[in-house]
């Protein structure tokens, strides 16, 4: 019988495993022991025998063990107000969009989260970040909504608190009532860091300081926000070089484009990550190379608005941490990371790479270790290692869907979101047999739809 005062262990064993390790390390059938949340030893062949406090012994034969999946950009609340604009730009789908997330509050955030979560969580995310910049007058708590959601769901978090201060009176997009203050945001930013932020090693949650892009923010936000990060140890998150149009804001605003911008109030750096930079010079990849600012590739969102193809193998070659993002599920309603591994691969082969640009283990690496780097948990998560934290996740790959796929990682990146066994996060199962383990996914389904219908019905009346 296990020993409750020692910590429990979990074994894992007959199955493939991709490492993601420095050395790209893969067992055709191997084993992986996990003490409390940390990994203890892996390796081919079956577990070591003798190990003690064995809690669970998992068979997993026909199935393919990887590091947890990483999301390193999204906004959780536009789970509400998918299938909306579908044909539109990104200018022109915020403009359409905005008047209606101006409504949100704390109860339609919680259930958005819920869903957003949920949803990647069961498709073998262990760590998510969700960039949240709309907060209404009088919407109560969104941040703490979206932390309680992730406690709920055991998913590692990192929430970035976001911020707008350029309304439609400033030359901005968003409506004036939906944006803050520059002192405004700044002191709640704060206030969040100093409430949530946990620095220690295994967190599970984070917080980072997140203006919301160029176009919404004053450059005093940008900069007052940098020196903000820097003096509290967190990190620092934007879009970046989203649009062909956002280029040319730039170069009409500020007398340059993106990337200068950014450096000029000083949000290039190692403890900065961007999401989508897909309008990049040669000189901006070198500037992010050496500075090691990192990138969140969202590359369904910027298909489903049109944006174009991120540079992401000149990226790579530069230097440049690159993780995988599902960005809003207003422009990607899939809201899985399964799509953004096939398609991180599929979308830059149709770029000046062509067959050259990515293959299907670093597809892997972009939506495991790469998210590690560029939220700053590399040495956590994102690969297994002993040591690391136990962040794994098991594929069912004998099913229909993948029996026939030679090669277990190219059935994982290039064949259907495969099922999830198991998901560990900290050593901990919050997915089994598909299933989550934290919440009733029906219930999410049902709260979520109905929060989503109180969002539309709030926003119809005010129009
Ligand atoms: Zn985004």
């Amino acid at each position: 019988m296990a020993d409750p005062l020692k910590s429990e262990r979990t074994i894992i064993e007959n199955c493939a495993i991709a490492t993601v390790d420095a050395n790209d390390t893969e067992y055709a059938s191997g084993h992986l022991v996990v003490n409390g949340n940390r990994i203890e030893s892996l390796g081919p062949g079956p577990a070591p025998e003798g190990l003690e406090n064995v809690a669970r012994r998992i068979d997993g034969t026909g199935q393919l063990l990887t590091p947890g999946l990483i999301n390193t950009h999204h906004h959780f609340y536009q789970w509400l107000t998918r299938g909306l604009a579908t044909d539109a730009n990104l200018f022109d789908w915020l403009v359409a969009l905005y008047p209606i997330w101006a409504r949100i509050d704390e109860e339609m955030v919680h259930a958005a989260a819920r869903g957003s979560l949920g949803m990647m969580a069961r498709g073998g995310v262990t760590t998510a970040a969700d960039h949240h910049y709309v907060f209404p007058r009088g919407g109560g708590d969104l941040l703490g909504a979206e932390v309680r959601a992730a406690a709920e769901l055991g998913v590692r978090f990192t929430a970035a608190r976001g911020s707008m201060d350029r309304g439609e009176s400033d030359g901005g997009l968003p409506p004036d009532f939906a944006v803050e203050s520059l002192d405004g945001a700044l002191a709640e930013t704060e206030r969040a860091i100093d409430k949530y932020h946990d620095a220690s090693f295994g967190s599970m949650l984070h917080i980072a300081v997140a203006p919301c892009s160029p176009f919404s923010v004053s450059t005093e936000l940008m900069r007052q926000g940098a020196e903000l990060a820097r003096r509290k140890g967190v990190r620092l998150h934007t879009h970046g070089s989203e649009t062909a149009e956002e280029e040319k804001f730039c170069h009409e605003m500020f007398g340059m484009g993106p990337t200068d911008y950014f450096e000029s109030t000083g949000w290039l750096g190692e403890d900065v990550w961007m999401a989508h930079c897909v309008h990049m010079t040669d000189s901006d990849i070198e500037a992010f190379g050496r500075t090691r600012t990192g990138v969140a590739h969202c590359p369904s969102s910027n298909a489903r608005l049109g944006a174009g193809i991120a540079r992401v193998p000149d990226m790579l070659a530069a230097g440049v941490p690159v993780g995988l993002g599902v960005d809003g599920t207003a422009s990607n309603e899939s809201g899985e990371l399964h799509t953004e591994l096939r398609n991180a691969l599929l979308v830059n082969r149709l770029g000046p790479h062509k067959e050259s640009a990515l293959d299907v283990r670093r597809a892997l690496r972009l939506g495991t270790y790469g998210g590690a780097q560029v939220l700053g948990r590399a040495p956590e998560t994102g690969s297994l290692e002993a040591g690391k934290l136990a962040d794994a996740v098991l594929w069912k790959l004998d099913g229909i869907g993948h029996s026939t796929i030679a090669d277990p990682v190219a059935a994982l990146v290039l064949g259907a979101a495969a099922p999830v066994t198991l998901s560990l996060v900290n050593g901990k199962p919050v997915v089994a047999d598909g299933r989550l383990l934290g919440a009733d996914e029906d219930e999410i389904a049902r709260g979520a739809r109905d929060q989503a219908r109180r969002l539309a019905r709030i926003a119809a009346d005010a129009a």
